[in-house]
């Protein structure tokens, strides 16, 4: 059946890529969604992903929270009476009673988003929040998003016990996931789980990353905030040849969602305790979010092939490129 439905999708799909440019073409994949399961890893995500943003347009393109941060006399009454103008016009034909209690529950959340942008002051880290997330690291803190567990070196480079360590950089270095081609990789720095930008606050929000992760990671939210294509670069793992290297987004966003070994016998490795890598679950199938996997050091069948001398890792990631059409 699964077969059945996703041979039809394929026959209905435009192998000509210019039809992406014409609407009637647009409403016509529109009106044929592709079916579930028809993506072998992360569908929810990647579904999830696109749904969020959606929603988020959706919200901030009836009422946009942003004009009514800066004047903090502005309140929900405010809020509801432009929401309320909007609902009217955009659904005249509703009943009345129904067009505000609507208008009523978006503006409760589009309120929401106003308080948190007004509370949003950056929570800078002090020595004493660092401590505080050392300590509640316990005796093993580790980057919250890959499960890195830090040096020793690297904690008191954070809390500045020690003044200008350098730390040591890795002779050998993850093709897959480049931590430690730069010093800034295998530092400690402190996250803000959702972005600042975003509307992110609070010392809940901060969390302990290495530092490729964390500027990986960079302000972006959902894996469609980051290339839809993989960078290019040739290199072998092994005997396979690859083509292209997986996004690091796509990596720091799939290891924090999955946080954990995805090893299909089962396995008890988490991100809180032991270090993931990201493969291609096949590897005859491109590096891309459909077809990326989370292993730990004992089930990943890249490991004795994914390190490289961290100058030939920088040059192959040195030598990407987007890839074109
Ligand atoms: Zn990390
Ligand atoms: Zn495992």
């Amino acid at each position: 059946m699964l077969l059945t439905r996703l041979s039809h999708y394929i026959d209905g799909t435009p192998h000509d890529s210019s039809s992406l440019w014409r609407m009637t073409d647009l409403v016509d994949m529109s009106s044929r969604p592709p079916p579930d399961a028809m993506l072998p890893r992360n569908e929810p995500m990647l579904r999830a992903d696109a749904y969020a943003i959606w929603f988020r347009w959706f919200m901030e393109g009836l009422c946009n929270p942003l004009r009514y941060v800066e004047d903090e006399t502005k309140t929900i009454i405010d809020v509801l009476a432009d929401v309320l103008a909007r609902v009217d016009a955009l659904y005249s034909s509703e009943p009345q009673d129904e067009r505000i209690a609507f208008a009523q529950k978006i503006s409760q959340r589009i309120m929401l988003e106003v308080e948190r942008h007004r509370q949003l002051k950056r929570v800078g880290a002090s020595r004493a929040i660092k401590r505080d997330l050392v300590d509640a690291a316990g005796s093993e803190p580790r980057c919250w998003i890959c499960g890195f567990k830090f040096s020793g070196q690297a904690v008191d480079r954070f809390l500045k016990k020690r003044k200008g360590i350098e730390l040591d950089l890795p002779k050998f270095v993850d093709v897959l996931k480049p931590r430690g081609i730069l010093s800034r990789d295998i530092r400690i720095e402190v996250d803000h789980i959702v972005p600042v930008a975003g509307g992110g606050g609070g010392k809940d929000n901060l969390a302990l990353a290495c530092g490729w992760c964390n500027k990986s990671k960079g302000a972006r939210t959902s894996i469609y905030d980051a290339d839809g294509r993989p960078p290019r670069s040739v290199y072998a793992l092994g005997s396979v040849v690859w083509h292209e290297l997986p996004h690091p987004f796509w990596t720091v966003r799939i290891l924090a969602t999955r946080a954990r070994c995805e090893h299909a016998g089962g396995c008890s490795a988490t991100v809180k305790n032991a270090e993931l890598f990201i493969a291609p679950g096949d590897a005859r199938g491109a590096p891309n979010p459909s077809n990326l996997h989370i292993y730990c050091a004992e089930h990943d069948p890249y490991a004795a092939h994914r390190f490289f001398g961290r100058e030939v890792a920088k040059r192959i990631w040195d030598d990407r490129a987007r890839a074109v059409a």
